[in-house]
């Protein structure tokens, strides 16, 4: 496994929708583990295709119960609103409230091509929409109320230090 380097907020590949999986394969299936390792050393708990250069429909996603890697994934059923802070690997120091879907169902195929059904809610429903947007070009920013840049926080609050001195 390897872990692969990020893309961030400005490459064209955040912004195009990807292509749909038309045969899981092993080399897929190695990519899957790779984000899985990548993910784990970024310490996020989800990522997209598109965050590591490849436009295609997949995600690899660990809210606390262990990784989960999903080719293809559709929301099939919805259930509820919620709102939640997110932040993304890809925009680094940047948070914000997102309303997402509190339950849904989520449709798609396995690292071996099985289909496979999730059902979510809590953390894990956010996760999956979050990445889910990255396949079609969206960024939780585009959604998100009261956007929080820690690293603007940061160096106001060192200004307004040296201000003070
Ligand atoms: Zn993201």
């Amino acid at each position: 496994m390897a872990v692969l380097p990020l893309k961030y907020v400005g490459e064209a590949v955040l912004r195009r929708k990807a292509d749909k999986v038309a045969q899981v394969d092993k080399p897929l299936a190695r990519l899957l583990d790779d984000m899985v390792e990548t993910m784990y050393a970024a310490n996020g708990i989800g990522l997209a295709g598109p965050q590591i250069g490849v436009s295609r429909r997949i995600l690899v996603v660990d809210a606390g119960d262990g990784p989960i890697q999903l080719v293809n994934p559709r929301i099939v059923d919805h259930k509820g609103r919620q709102m939640g802070t997110e932040g993304c690997l890809s925009i680094p120091a940047v948070y914000g409230e997102v309303e997402r879907w509190k339950e849904i169902v989520v449709k798609g195929l396995n690292a071996e091509g099985e289909p496979v059904i999730y059902e979510a809610d809590g953390l894990l429903s956010v996760v999956f929409q979050h990445e889910i947007d990255h396949l079609d070009g969206r960024l939780f920013t585009d959604l998100a109320v009261g956007l929080i840049d820690a690293e603007a926080i940061e160096r106001d609050h060192e200004e307004e230090e040296e201000e003070e001195e």
